[in-house]
C-alpha cells in the first residue's frame, strides 16, 4: 500500500560530501522540495536585530555553527510552512549539522507522523573533504557551489545563472569546517546510528554513482 506521508529526506555528512549536489539531483528526480539550511539563514538574516543578530551572523560568515536552538526553530517553522505544498515532500541539507538540533529534530519527527524520514550519511575521509573544496567554485552571483568534475572544469560561467565562478580555497578555512564537522557533527551522525535511523552512503564515489546510491537507500520506486 502507498504510504500516505510526505519524504524527508535529510542528508548529513562532512564538508564537500556533496550534500547540495546530491540533495538537488534527488530533488529534481523525485520532484521533492530542496531546502538548504544556509538558504533559511540567509533569508531570516535581513529579519535579524540586536543579539540575534549578532549570534548568527558571525559563525555564518566564517564557517562557524549557529546556535542550534535558533536553527531548530528556522528548520521546524520551514518544514511545517511547506507541509501545504504540492509534492511528494522535502529534501534537506546543512541541517542537523549538532547533537541538540538533531535531538530536537527527531522529538518533532516523532510527534509528527506526517513525515516519513530517511537519515542519509554521505561518507569521506578529510582528504578528500579538503581536495574537493580546494577545488571546486563558487558562484559569486547565485551562491551555487560548482563541484570539480573533468566536464565542470570546462565552464567558465555559472551554469544556473550564467555568474562569474570563483574559486574559495581558503586552507584555514577548509581545515576549520573539518574541525568543526569532527567536534560538533560527529555526535549527530553517532546518534542518529544508535537510532537505528541512519543510512550510511560512500560518498567518495562519482556523483552518479553516490546519486544512483542515495536511491536505492530510500527503497521506493
Ligand atoms: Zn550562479
Amino acid at each position: 500500500m502507498p504510504s500516505l506521508k510526505k519524504l524527508l529526506v535529510i542528508f548529513i555528512g562532512p564538508p564537500g560530501s556533496g550534500k547540495g549536489t546530491q540533495a538537488s539531483m534527488l530533488a529534481e528526480k523525485l520532484g521533492l522540495t530542496h531546502i538548504g539550511s544556509s538558504e533559511i539563514i540567509r533569508e531570516k538574516l535581513p529579519t535579524l536585530s540586536g543579539e540575534e543578530k549578532e549570534l548568527v551572523e558571525k559563525p555564518f560568515n566564517d564557517g562557524g555553527l549557529i546556535p542550534s536552538d535558533v536553527i531548530t526553530k528556522w528548520v521546524i517553522e520551514k518544514l511545517e510552512k511547506v507541509k501545504s505544498l504540492k509534492g511528494k515532500g522535502i529534501v534537506l541539507d546543512g541541517s542537523p549539522r549538532m547533537l541538540p538540533e538533531a535531538e530536537s529534530l527527531n522529538q518533532y519527527l516523532k510527534r509528527d507522523s506526517f513525515w516519513q524520514e530517511y537519515i542519509l550519511f554521505l561518507d569521506i575521509k578529510v582528504d578528500e573533504s579538503i581536495w574537493r573544496r580546494e577545488h571546486r567554485r563558487v558562484c559569486a552571483n547565485c551562491r551555487y557551489a560548482l563541484p570539480y568534475t573533468p566536464e565542470n572544469a570546462k565552464l567558465t560561467v555559472c551554469p544556473k545563472c550564467g555568474g562569474q565562478l570563483m574559486k574559495r580555497a581558503d586552507e584555514t578555512a577548509l581545515e576549520k569546517r573539518w574541525q568543526v564537522y569532527e567536534e560538533q557533527t560527529l555526535p549527530v551522525i553517532n546518534y542518529f546510528r544508535e537510532q537505528g535511523l541512519l543510512k550510511e552512503i560512500n560518498g567518495s564515489q562519482s556523483i552518479e554513482k553516490v546519486h544512483e546510491d542515495v536511491v536505492r537507500a530510500l527503497n521506493i520506486d
